[in-house]
């Protein structure tokens, strides 16, 4: 066994299905009285919803968090934190949601209660991605990591087939590049095979059937897992080049990281046999890249960034991106076999 670091991040997590009826005591455990909830406007309802239940120790609801974190709109909320005198967070939705509640306790320091009805995993970790004037930057601060994180069964029920797949698909790239990572440990490796075998199990049911309650259960147990992944150690490659894309196109992020991620694995997958074969364990079968491919087809996902709004122009641009900031990865980065790897993403090819 060779020496690793493993730092367990203070975070509360409560599982189940109805589990969003124990909000009121998990407020008043955190001693709030005034606490704001945030949402989508696509999911405001759910958050009066989510209000109603706070009788007397909630200030209301700000429903406007958007994709990518825009500085402009954290501004706006926090007016809102402000005026009401906000004392306490409560995120109800996807990582927009929860990406907005960061960027508030950044700034304020008040605690967070999150209640994610995605599988991004945003609410197990202390990044938080913010967009000044298109740019996205990403920052790692104790600050932003939630209090407490309720995770109801339920409440993904309603998650469209189409993002069910790519959100768990993106959960799975998490547990994917936590297993090569440079500052890995084995605790970290264990969650990450389970979230992945949780998640390839549950997600081609929930496409035949959105409302599989067992599905469901899997799926979100195996985002909790993959998003303590992501939480507990660094990224590689198919995160920076999903940042780019996203930063650079504007490209709806699950569905870009469901098209990248067989590619990436592809492009790492011979220096790195060991993560290769908890990949393959938790898959059920051998060629990690192809079966991720297989997988993306299984739950109807995207399998070209051509078809979600990246123009071929931008092949060259990614690569150059990717190539002007290295940042570490098990293969050094070199420009021929990035750009042949974004080609095939973008057109849609499998793996190779
Ligand atoms: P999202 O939060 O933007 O949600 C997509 C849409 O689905 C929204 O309209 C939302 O309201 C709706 N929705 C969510 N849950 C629903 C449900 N159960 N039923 C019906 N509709 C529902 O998408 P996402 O993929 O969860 O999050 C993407 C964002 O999260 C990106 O900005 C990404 O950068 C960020 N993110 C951050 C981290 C991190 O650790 N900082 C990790 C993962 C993702």
């Amino acid at each position: 066994m060779q020496g690793f670091v493993y730092e367990r991040l203070p975070a509360r997590v409560i599982f189940g299905h109805g589990t969003f009826r124990r909000l009121p005591e998990e407020v008043a455990g955190l001693g709030l009285e005034r606490a704001l909830v945030l949402a989508t406007p696509q999911q405001a309802q759910e958050a009066e919803r989510l209000a109603a239940t706070l009788a007397g120790r909630c200030v209301g609801t700000f429903a406007g968090a958007r994709m990518h974190t825009p500085v402009e709109v954290t501004a706006e909320a926090l007016e809102t934190v402000t005026a009401r005198q906000a004392d306490g967070l409560i995120a109800i939705g996807g990582g927009s949601t929860t990406g907005l509640a960061k960027a508030i306790a950044l700034r304020t320091d008040l605690p967070q209660i999150v209640v994610p009805t995605t599988y991004a995993g945003s609410e197990m970790t202390p990044i938080l991605g913010e967009t000044t004037d298109g740019r996205k930057t990403t920052q790692r601060s104790l600050k932003v990591l939630p209090e407490v994180v309720i995770y109801d069964v339920d409440l993904t029920l309603t998650l469209p087939a189409g993002l069910s797949g790519t959100s768990g698909i993106n959960a799975i790239a998490h547990a994917v590049e936590a297993l090569y990572a440079r500052d890995g440990d084995p605790i970290t490796a264990l969650m990450a095979e389970e979230g992945i075998r949780a998640l390839a199990r549950a997600l081609p049911k929930i496409a035949g059937d959105p409302l599989d309650r067992a599905a469901r259960g899997d799926a979100l147990y195996g985002a909790f897992l993959c998003g303590a992944c992501l939480g507990a150690v660094g990224m590689a490659l198919h995160h920076k080049l999903c940042h780019i894309l996203g930063g650079a196109f504007d490209l709806p992020h699950a569905q870009t990281h469901a098209i990248v991620l067989p590619h990436a694995l592809a492009y790492n997958a011979a220096a790195v046999p060991q993560a290769v074969a908890r990949i393959e364990r938790a898959l059920g079968g051998v060629d990690a890249p192809r079966r991720l491919h297989d997988l993306a087809g299984a739950v109807a996902a995207p399998r070209a960034l051509r078809d979600v709004g990246m123009p071929e122009a931008g092949i060259a641009r990614v690569a150059d991106l990717a190539l002007a900031n290295p940042s570490w990865n098990p293969v050094p980065l070199e420009r021929d076999g990035i750009e042949r790897l974004i080609r095939r993403a973008w057109e849609g090819l499998p793996p190779a």
